[in-house]
């Protein structure tokens, strides 16, 4: 068992810190007013070998691994956990096109989403409920040569920014009737659809995509008609999770710089307010949360990059640090005082951040529900 980081892992998360401060912070703002990710980042972030963390070289990626992509996705939310977001939307569609997608789909579609060309999505949720996965109601019917989509996602990450879209449609009445299919923006009868003005997360874009006898080609299925539910509860879990995980850990780690750099300027009493001890006992909360989730998240990581298997490690993680990032925001405002309403303290900013976190890649009693059927067999 080693806790430490490579050298390696080290130099990446100083060259990810540095760039997330020179490219991203100077925009922050812009995104919060506008509600949407920056789309001039795309090549930049493919430029730094962001968007390929986890594709292997081969298909244009530099096959860092999970590890990596954490540490990544940490020190971007750091700075911004909206574009932390968005990396988790794009992570989900490369993961799912490069497990499970033919050769000629990972070499078609890969190199154009990890060279910073474009974004990818995963559109799952419908209208009738994110929970129920199998409750989606878009259908997709074969005719000929083309797949004729209809149907109606809804809360997808990248939504309006991407062009490349992992998406999930019925192809029957049956109970594993489901399939996903390759869809791009370009295709006939592709449109999107309102964009949401989101509490916190402002930097990620998240909005409707309409599929109205959207026509798509054959070659586009994943794997066959049937693994479409097993294909995205694996991406869900070993990708979805992991990395929305990583996004609060940024804001526990944010949380914590803000509150104990506001403990420190400010005096009261004649002195900074970092020597009372009821501040401290903040502080320490703050501290061990971050800490207790940042474990967590690595472990995770880890197991992905071992192969082995980490569904639980990872809906552990998730549930875990999305919780702990709200709870190190709220702490963190505390000690803020009335200074934790005003915009111009990035706390306002990180505490509406850590409650968007919980529900995005499946709400925290959805987690429950998978820890503890798995507790109550294993314990
Ligand atoms: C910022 C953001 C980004 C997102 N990005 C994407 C994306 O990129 N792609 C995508 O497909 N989706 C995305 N989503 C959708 C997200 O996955 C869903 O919002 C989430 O799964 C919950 O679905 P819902 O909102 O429809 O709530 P519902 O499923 O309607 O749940 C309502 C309530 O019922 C509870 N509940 C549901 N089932 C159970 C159960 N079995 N036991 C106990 N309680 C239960 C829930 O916890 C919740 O409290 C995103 C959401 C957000 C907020």
């Amino acid at each position: 068992m080693d806790f430490s980081f490579s050298e390696k892992e080290e130099l990446l998360r100083k060259s990810i810190a540095e760039f997330a401060k020179r490219e991203i912070a100077p925009l922050v703002d812009k995104m919060e007013a506008e509600g949407g990710f920056a789309p001039e980042l795309i090549p930049k972030l493919g430029e730094m070998g962001i968007l390929g963390i986890i594709t292997p070289p081969e298909y244009g990626g530099n096959g860092m691994g999970h590890v990596a992509k954490t540490i990544a996705v940490e020190e971007i939310s750091k700075v911004c956990p909206g574009v932390g977001l968005t990396l988790e939307g794009h992570y989900v569609c490369t993961y799912l096109i490069q497990t499970f997608g033919s050769e000629d789909q990972k070499k078609k579609y890969l190199p154009r989403l990890t060279s910073g060309e474009t974004l990818g999505s995963l559109a799952v949720t419908e209208p009738t409920g994110g929970s129920d996965v199998a409750g989606i109601q878009t259908m997709a019917r074969r005719e000929g040569d083309h797949y004729v989509i209809t149907g109606r996602k809804c809360f997808i990450s990248n939504s309006h920014v991407a062009t490349i879209h992992a998406t999930l449609a019925r192809t029957g009445e049956g109970p594993k009737d489901f399939a996903v299919f390759i869809v791009e923006n370009s295709f006939p009868g592709f449109s999107l659809g309102r964009k949401e003005n989101k509490m916190g997360l402002r930097g990620a874009t998240t909005g409707e995509i309409i599929l109205d006898n959207c026509q798509v080609p054959i070659e586009n299925l994943v794997g066959k008609e049937g693994d479409g539910v097993k294909q995205v509860l694996a991406t869900i879990n070993q990708a979805a999770r992991p990395s929305m995980a990583a996004v609060a850990v940024g804001i526990c780690y944010a949380s914590l710089e803000e509150a104990a750099r506001f403990a420190r300027e400010r005096v009261l009493y004649g002195k900074p307010i970092s020597n009372l001890q009821a501040i401290q006992f903040l502080l320490a909360d703050i501290y061990a949360q971050a800490e207790a989730a940042r474990l967590l998240t690595y472990r995770a990581a880890s197991l992905l990059d071992q192969g082995q298997p980490a569904d639980i490690e990872a809906t552990m993680a998730k549930y875990v640090a999305c919780e702990a990032a709200f709870q190190c925001a709220r702490w963190a405002a505390d000690i803020h005082g009335g200074y934790s309403v005003i915009k111009e303290y990035p706390i306002e900013r990180l505490f509406r951040d850590a409650w968007v976190t919980i529900p995005s890649s499946g709400t925290a009693q959805v987690a429950k529900v998978v820890l503890g059927r798995y507790a109550a067999k294993n314990f």
